[in-house]
């Protein structure tokens, strides 16, 4: 374990990483790479690895976790043994139980549950490398994952913490500001700005906790930002290599602006969707002009109606 620094911010009001007191950590986001998941999402905070992976709304085992009105919603937050300086012990302990349980509370009213009677969505946390904050990070990567999934959310949800060292207020503690701080306030925030965690460790006077909500507020905004593009820029890459897939002729036809008798845009190499109407059957929609003068002289004669006057003959 590294010793505790003499200060933790310095002269010009930088912290020991370079970075300004209301400053996050650089996010890097990669929705959609577990192809055995719903949704998945990989996210770097700093130096956080976080693998979030979600699946469902599929059945509930064992069944008697199910719930007739909603879907359950389950979250299980490991960390890899390999994932912190000191080798954790692998398997669940406490501190992954409560976080579990508090992570999974901030996404129970976001998502629509009533929608999956009797099912359940679960969401696996993996961290893979740690260095505090995992648990605002697993959060942020689990919304991305369940956007990923289809899961019907009110809104995203995002998450960092607010602390103090020094006696001066920090936005998004890294390991050494979370070891020897003073205090340690995760909180998680949906699109509309309603609180859906909130914990601390330490001491904050009330003026600090007001302060301190508020710059919590702000990285968590700063962080929707950076979820919602992620999730933009997933989908519009992921329309290209659809297009890029489709054979060539029907690229072209997509593209295809104005469409002439000539140049149809609905060409035989489009699957047909069930809506499309050919040729030959506007022609059978066309009455036959022989059958309606014969209908027209005898139309009680049961041989030569059309199908539809013999059904409401039957009913
Ligand atoms: N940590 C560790 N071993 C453990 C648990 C935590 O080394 O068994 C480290 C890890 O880097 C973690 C940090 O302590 O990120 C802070 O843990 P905390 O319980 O405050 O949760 P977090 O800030 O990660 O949500």
């Amino acid at each position: 374990m590294s010793e505790k620094p003499e200060k933790f911010i310095d002269e010009n009001g930088l912290r020991l990483d370079g970075r300004k007191i209301d400053q996050i950590r650089d996010i890097k986001i990669e929705i959609g790479i577990l192809n055995r998941a719903d949704g998945s999402c990989y996210l770097e905070f700093g130096n956080n690895k976080i693998m979030a992976a979600v699946y469902g709304p599929r059945e509930v085992h064992p069944r008697h976790q199910q719930k007739a009105t909603k879907a359950i919603v389950r979250y299980k937050y490991n960390m890899a043994s390999f994932s912190v300086e000191d080798r954790k012990r692998p398997g669940p302990d406490r501190r992954s139980i409560e976080v579990s349980k508090v992570s999974r509370e901030a996404f129970e009213k976001e998502i629509f549950t009533e929608l999956y009677p009797k099912s359940a969505i679960d969401i696996f946390i993996e961290i893979l490398q740690a260095d505090a904050g995992t648990r605002t990070a697993a959060i942020n990567a689990a919304s991305l994952a369940l956007a990923d999934a289809g899961i019907p959310m009110r809104g995203l949800i995002s998450s960092c913490a607010v602390g103090k060292v020094d006696d001066t207020l920090i936005l998004d503690l890294n390991k050494d500001e979370d070891n020897y701080g003073q205090a340690d306030m995760p909180i998680a925030m949906s699109t509309d700005g309603k609180i859906t965690l909130l914990q601390m460790d330490g001491h904050l006077t009330q003026e600090e906790f007001k302060k301190g909500l508020e710059m919590a507020q702000q990285g968590c905004r700063e962080i929707y930002e950076l979820q919602r593009k992620a999730l933009i820029d997933h989908y519009n890459n992921t329309q290209k290599e659809i297009i890029q897939d489709a054979p060539v002729e029907s690229v072209k036809d997509i593209s295809t602006e104005s469409a002439t008798e000539e140049d149809p845009v609905i060409s035989d190499d489009v699957p047909d969707n069930g809506n499309t109407v050919n040729d030959d059957e506007i022609k059978e929609d066309i009455p036959d002009e022989k059958e309606e003068v014969i209908l027209d002289e005898d139309e009680d004669n049961p041989a030569i109606v059309s199908d539809e006057t013999e059904d409401d003959t039957l009913e």
